[in-house]
């Protein structure tokens, strides 16, 4: 009797020990994993403030450790997940856009974006980049991309004096743009318009005296927003036209022609865009010009005009950075 109540005892000592044990190890073990869930960077955004859903988005985007670790610092910024939202947003930009953001606090995001997207968070001609000229009809030339005095291209054509004005032989312009402006030309001509170019490839040498007259004459703040240093110029890549009317070749009023307006709404069918446009001296750098066109080819165009942007946006988010 009493060796069994003995051995019931035991039985009973080790059953609690094995209870015990269990329980602790499964507290341990949700200690643990409640631990490690709060090590992860799901938990720490969602302690930071943002939605489940905002934090899908934000890891979508960010998705290095790098990244993500970066993101942590900034800590809850209210503009974040907007800015992420915004249609030309390029993550190589991120901390640029916070930085810009902090100096610009009267900006929209969009105009963020833009800026930064385009560098003009730095001053025109304070921040040189080399124009990748392998992309032809796709390279840039503006405030910051330059072309170097040695860059010419070696397919340029003679412009028929039946569409340019000056001395014969004097216009050119690179084969692919030609072909392309022959076919704006037809076009134009049909719908009873006759286009005349005034000015078409220059020279970086050409370039040179034409800005400094030009500086000589109306002091270098006029001469910039009017012309191109050299080397800044678009009419080096042999790609852009100043193209007027045969019966309207005046700067001050060809702007309202109807020979401007058939340009400003039809020539990216034949891949030209409109280069300098109106109201947007901030962002090109260059007063409204109605009639400087550039060749970028019918796909780039044809976005360009649909969606109502610049070259400068364009390149920035679909070549720069894609
Ligand atoms: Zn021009």
């Amino acid at each position: 009797m009493k060796k069994r109540l003995k051995l019931k005892k035991t039985v009973w000592f080790i059953f609690i020990i094995i209870l015990f044990l269990s329980l602790g190890l499964y507290a341990g073990l949700h200690i643990y994993q409640d631990y490690k869930y709060k090590q992860t960077i799901n938990y720490k955004l969602l302690e930071y403030g943002y939605n489940p859903n905002e934090v899908e988005e934000l890891l979508k985007v960010f998705n290095t450790k790098e990244e993500q670790e970066y993101l942590l610092n900034i800590k809850q910024n209210s503009q974040i997940i907007s800015l992420i939202q915004e249609k030309y947003f390029i993550k190589n930009n991120f901390k640029d856009y916070l930085t810009y953001l902090e100096e610009n606090k009267n900006l929209e995001l969009k105009e963020i974006i833009r800026n930064v997207n385009i560098h003009l968070n730095h001053n025109f001609y304070e921040y040189d980049l080399k124009t990748d000229d392998s992309l032809e009809e796709l390279m840039l030339v503006n405030k910051y991309y330059y072309l170097s005095s040695e860059y010419n291209p070696d397919d340029l054509v003679t412009v028929s004096q039946k569409y340019a004005w000056g001395d014969v032989g004097s216009k050119k312009v690179r084969q692919v743009a030609y072909d392309a402006f022959l076919n704006m030309w037809n076009a134009a001509y049909q719908d009873g318009y006759y286009l005349m170019i005034n000015s078409a490839y220059r020279t970086f040498a050409e370039q040179e005296s034409l800005y400094e007259n030009r500086k000589k004459t109306d002091g270098i703040i006029i001469a910039d927003k009017m012309a191109a240093r050299s080397g800044y110029s678009e009419h080096q890549t042999g790609l852009a036209m100043d193209i007027f009317s045969k019966y309207n070749s005046n700067q001050k009023t060809f702007g309202s022609t109807e020979e401007a307006n058939w340009l400003k709404n039809n020539a990216y069918k034949y891949g030209f865009i409109l280069r300098y446009p109106l109201g947007l001296e901030k962002i090109t750098g260059y007063e409204y010009e109605p009639w400087h066109y550039r060749y970028v080819g019918i796909k780039a165009a044809t976005y360009i005009y649909e969606n109502n942007i610049t070259f400068e946006e364009y390149y920035a988010y679909f070549i720069e950075n894609s």
